[in-house]
């Protein structure tokens, strides 16, 4: 199995989500300007998840329908702060309305079901200007129904706190921001789910601003992407952490005190206790999302034996300071051992770094599917049966019939989806795990 061959999978996996459903078509566009905003209201002969962006470079907020036509004249004069709109088709069915604004904004968009008065679908878009990251917008502005799972991504590491360092010079903490800022970008592509970086630059911050960032912002997933040494250079490959009360080997308890002294570096103490304190006092009673930790730690874990080694098989548990976000699901990822040789080599190759990105989004995608958050455009699409199909690497020790019932389809189904000519599997094989 090449990863080639696992990403020809998940575009095809993405793609046949999109197609389940006969093309929706926009009939109407109406814009209106209001005292502190304009109102964009698109109208639809069906529902259809959307994902909304702004940009704020030539500032345009741009909207991403799936399985979507263009029926509606385009207006052709500006309004309020929108400049002009115009429309393109994207591979997979996909529509992108662009609206070109006049100055940087903040926008939010929500769905609107059929009414009785004969009024069609309608997707809103509110518009306020402003540059982005203008709280005091955001504030005001009721959650909508169809919000994309915000993931905040965190580099491990950074300025005066190098991380590990390999053989051949490679810092961890450059190798983290650039899988990172990939991963970012892979899941900004992704309908219903939005990310954040905790830092997006070479700079030091302190453990416990990384998830009160996240926190700030509700975030439902933290990601914490490392890259660690090891004294024996021959150990290589991904493990994924989760926090527990106690770590799951001496090693994770290691790790997890080398992690936790981050903090010391440059003489910055965790809320002024030496490290080894600091490290003890894990808040048990904050313990409610490690279940959801495992899961998602489980599915990313998963879809790494698709990209190279796996060091350890199940999700370990380690007492991490960073993970200690309270009521975040959160997982630490050694992506592999910058300490190997090979693995080093491995972690400079912008190809390996897109793969691991590719790999953990594709763990993170799957878990979001399998338990939707009420008020998510990803549950939104869920009860719409707009379900992505999910792939599966097969890994050592797995049956299919195993693997079906942790999926919960019937083993004819999955032998029927995959073409398989036997029960038998084979370690690394790819396995189409069919929706709903
Ligand atoms: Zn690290």
């Amino acid at each position: 199995m090449t990863a080639h061959r696992l990403l020809v999978a998940l575009v095809a996996g993405l793609m046949a989500g999109a197609l389940h459903a006969a093309p929706a078509r926009i009939e109407s566009i109406r814009v209106a300007e209001y005292d502190s905003k304009t109102r964009v209201v698109l109208e639809l002969d069906q529902a259809r998840s959307h994902k909304l962006q702004v940009l704020d470079n030539q500032p345009r907020v741009v909207v991403d329908l799936y399985s979507t036509r263009m029926d509606a004249a385009l207006p052709q004069r500006g309004t309020g702060i929108v400049r002009r709109m115009r429309h393109g088709r994207h591979p997979g069915d996909m529509l992108r309305v662009v609206f070109d604004l006049q100055t940087a904004a903040t926008a939010t968009s929500f769905g609107v079901a059929a009414d009785k008065e004969g009024r069609g679908h309608r997707i809103v878009i509110d518009i306020h200007p402003g540059a982005i990251g203008q709280e005091a917008v955001a504030d005001e502005i009721a959650a909508p129904a169809n919000r994309d799972v915000l993931i905040a991504v965190d580099a491990g590491h950074g300025g005066r706190d190098p991380g590990a360092i390999g053989r051949g010079g490679l810092q961890e903490k450059t190798v983290v921001l650039a899988i990172a800022r990939r991963l970012a970008r892979q899941i900004d592509r992704e309908p219903g789910m939005s990310s954040m970086l905790t830092r997006d630059g070479d700079y030091f911050i302190k453990l416990r601003d990384r998830y009160t960032l996240a926190q700030q912002r509700n975030a439902d997933l933290f990601v914490s992407v490392h890259a660690d040494a090891v004294r024996n250079r021959r150990v290589r490959g991904s493990s994924v952490y989760v926090l527990s009360e106690k770590g799951s080997s001496d090693e994770a308890r290691r790790l997890a005190r080398r992690e936790n002294a981050s903090d010391m570096v440059g003489g910055i103490e965790m809320d002024g206790l030496p490290p080894t304190v600091a490290t003890m006092i894990i808040d048990l009673s904050q313990n409610a999302s490690i279940g959801a930790s495992l899961e998602v730690g489980d599915d990313v874990l998963q879809r790494l034996h698709g990209v190279g080694r796996v060091r350890k098989s199940r999700v370990q548990s380690a007492p991490f300071a960073v993970l200690k976000a309270h009521d975040v699901p959160s997982i630490l990822v050694e992506t592999a051992y910058i300490s190997n040789p090979q693995d080093e080599r491995l972690l400079n190759s912008g190809s390996y770094q897109e793969k691991l990105a590719q790999a953990i989004l594709a763990g993170i995608r799957a878990y979001f599917y399998r338990n939707p958050q009420r008020g998510t455009l990803i549950a939104q699409r869920v009860e719409a049966g707009e379900i992505p199909d999910q792939e599966y690497v097969a890994v050592r020790g797995d049956t299919l019939s195993g693997i079906a019932q942790r999926f919960n389809v019937p083993l004819a189904v999955l032998i029927r989806a995959n073409n398989l000519p036997n029960d038998r599997l084979r370690v690394g094989q790819i396995l189409k795990i069919p929706a709903g």
